[in-house]
């Protein structure tokens, strides 16, 4: 099955439980400056999940393109991106619980095909007076029971693979959603979450602790569907009363999906990225699987130019603020990390082409902005490969100065002379071992 096919099926399905589908905005916030990106589907939906009428209707399906800048360092590990899709379905004081969770579990198992022997959920285990969510762990016994499969539930997270254990109840850190990672105002929707995860079959890793259970880092079990219940409003600090107007959020990773029914090791092997890492190959001598020391930087580089097509398709330009400012780091990054790749040629703009013809399928209005786009991208990439290395030759030279001791004062240097944006500068430090003080 193909990503295209994944992606049409979510909204087919959803539409034909009577969803009116959302439109898939823009990356950039309309009416909003608290945020610089589309950071979820349900970003735009808020005034409607606190009780404001939508037009469409009390039933909303979407698929909704997102950014996230935060945490650019952890790209390339084959599980993080800066870009990615998410697909979201909506119940503004319609349907709750009891319809969602056997929906879910249909789409991932009759539409996807993927064996529910493989799925193991997680449920909110109750905390600070706010009490278990009994009711979604029944539900999802009798969704499985459904299909012959004896689902029996626990607080002992560790007991996954042990007799029947498939549904897990988890504490307020994990299960638990409110605006704000838990610091919401008072007066916000918040609520109990259900999450899907998928079994690899894989082992653990013990770099993510001693023993393995569904939630673990490692990603033995990928995380697949998050259904959110907002049923509670924020009375206080940590005090919450029923909320009159129920809502259901879910918001599940595309890139996950696709990994999962396309049975890939990673999300880079899915036909979401394969064709952009083919295409930086053909730029390079050094091949894709085979070094694993380099193959991080495939990675990255595929991950930075999809986010950067779709920034500048959206209207936005390397610059030295806010969204522009981001686009230039995610730019410039690339352009020195490639070199990892022995990239001698500009390349950014034929990568761009092939993430514009294999996404304008869904996404039309990259093609209208094509031209746009590839000239955007050639501009930067002539602009700071001409100074590149002189600004490595310069922080060369600043570290025998300073003993390899980078301040703020040699940091705006770089930046202002060579255009070395300020995280790649300490990027670079810490891979020549010099340090940032
Ligand atoms: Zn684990």
């Amino acid at each position: 099955m193909t990503s295209l096919d994944i992606r049409k099926k979510f909204i087919d399905y959803y539409t034909a439980l009577g969803h009116a589908e959302v439109e898939n905005a823009s990356l950039i916030p309309a009416n909003d400056t608290t945020t610089l990106f589309m950071g979820s589907g349900m970003q735009p939906l808020v005034p409607y999940l606190m009780g404001q009428k939508h037009p469409l209707g009390t039933r909303l399906v979407n698929v909704q393109r997102c950014l996230r800048a935060e945490d650019l360092d952890e790209i390339g590990d084959g599980r993080h991106h800066s870009f990615f899709e998410m697909l979201g379905c909506w119940s503004l004081g319609d349907y709750f619980k009891v319809e969602q969770i056997p929906w879910t579990f249909s789409f991932f198992v009759d539409e996807l095909g993927i064996d529910p022997a493989k799925l193991y959920v997680t449920v909110f285990a109750g905390e600070d007076g706010l009490p278990r969510d009994m009711e979604s762990a029944e539900i999802w016994r009798q969704v499985f029971a459904k299909r012959g499969i004896q689902a029996l539930a626990t607080e002992d997270v560790y007991k996954v693979g042990e007799g029947n254990y498939r549904i897990f109840y988890y504490p307020k850190k994990k299960n638990w959603w409110e605006r704000n990672n838990g610091k919401a105002p008072v007066g916000d929707p918040a609520g109990p979450d259900t999450e899907i995860f998928y079994f690899t079959g894989e082992e653990h890793d013990p770099r993510f602790g001693e023993k393995c259970h569904v939630n673990c880092d490692c990603q033995r079990f990928v995380e697949i569907g998050n259904d959110v219940f907002m049923q509670y409003k924020k009375t206080g600090d940590s005090s919450y009363v029923e909320l009159e107007q129920k809502n259901v959020d879910c918001g599940w990773g595309f890139e996950r999906i696709v990994r999962v029914v396309q049975n890939k090791k990673d999300n880079f092997a899915t036909d979401l990225f394969l064709p952009i890492i083919n295409q930086i190959q053909a730029y390079s001598t050094i091949r894709y699987g085979e070094m694993s020391k380099t193959d991080w930087v495939y990675r990255l580089c595929a991950d930075h130019l999809r986010a950067a097509v779709f920034l500048t398709g959206d209207g936005v330009l390397p610059s030295n603020k806010l969204q522009g400012y981001v686009l230039r780091r995610i730019l410039r990054r690339v352009i020195f990390q490639s070199k990892k790749l022995h990239v001698t040629d500009n390349f950014l703009a034929s990568v761009a082409g092939v993430v514009v013809d294999a996404y304008s399928p869904s996404y039309p209005h990259l093609l209208t902005a094509k031209p746009r786009v590839l000239t955007a991208l050639v501009d930067e990439e002539t602009k700071f490969t001409n100074t590149l290395d002189k600004g490595l030759k310069e922080m060369a030279k600043l570290a025998q100065k300073t003993n390899g001791k980078f301040g703020q004062p040699e940091l705006l240097v770089l930046y202002e002379t060579y255009g070395v944006p300020m995280e790649l500068a300490k990027e670079i430090c810490t891979e020549k071992g010099w340090n940032v003080v």
